[in-house]
């Protein structure tokens, strides 16, 4: 065992261990996804009662031991009280640590991917944006910070300035002339491709400012859902159950 160390971060997910234990994977801001394990988490009297849970958010005593860290203490700030009132709010929730989950690495810090979480369960417990439009704005910019950002600025084609389809084969948009030319590509309207470049360009603080019309959501579930699925080809239980509710 080394010393003790402080680490900024969000719980992604808690799971039972045994009888009393907890096993918690945190994203952290100084190194990324971690393992902790919280011993004697379920006693009652439990110090780390409260602090266990996801989408708690602050500061994390640890100890660090070979493959896994043993959480000492936290101080949490933020509990997200405001989406943990409805089904609908904790399986968004859940499918966005979800996400990090199985998209962040072990060791490598990140501190965008740990702002992207907070704002997202933000506008969540806000709710004034729908739930669905969070989701899709969230998987776009997501896979952005994981390096696979659609390219929506230009034909990925010809790089004219002029994107007028969406053609999932080549990961982004294309020009008209283009799309007439290519088979399976999908046309979107100016408010569509608009939205798709302030997703990705729009600072963390206005991602989630804005609204859309149905029908341009529809655009964007087609085109973000289907980007989202071709990068990140894995069914996520909390999101199954979204749709078992509706
Ligand atoms: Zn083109």
């Amino acid at each position: 065992m080394r010393d003790k160390l402080e680490l900024t971060g969000m719980v992604l997910s808690s799971m039972v261990i045994g009888d009393y234990d907890k096993r918690l994977v945190i994203l952290t801001k100084e190194r990324g996804k971690i393992t902790a394990f919280a011993k004697g988490a379920r006693k009652p009297g439990s110090p780390y009662l409260g602090i266990c849970e996801p989408f708690n958010c602050g500061t994390f005593t640890l100890l660090e031991g070979y493959d896994a860290y043993r959480l000492l203490g936290a101080e949490i700030r933020e509990y997200f009280p405001e989406i943990k009132h409805d089904i609908d709010g904790i399986c968004y929730g859940t499918y966005f640590c979800d996400v990090l989950e199985y998209l962040c690495v072990e060791g490598i810090g990140d501190v965008n991917v740990l702002n992207l979480l907070y704002v997202t369960l933000k506008a969540l417990g806000k709710q004034e944006i729908p739930n669905h439009l969070v989701r899709r704005i969230f998987e776009l910019k997501v896979l952005a910070l994981d390096g696979e950002a659609m390219e929506v600025f230009s034909c990925v084609r010809c790089r004219k300035e002029e994107p007028k389809a969406f053609y999932l084969p080549g990961n982004g948009l294309l020009c008209g002339s283009c799309a007439i030319q290519i088979k399976n590509s999908y046309d979107l309207t100016e408010s569509a491709i608009y939205t798709l470049q302030y997703i990705l360009s729009a600072p963390m603080n206005r991602l989630y400012t804005f609204q859309v019309k149905d029908t341009v959501l529809e655009e964007l579930d087609h085109v973000i859902g289907s980007y989202f699925e071709k990068h990140v080809p894995r069914k996520f239980n909390s999101l199954e159950i979204l749709t078992s509710l509706s």
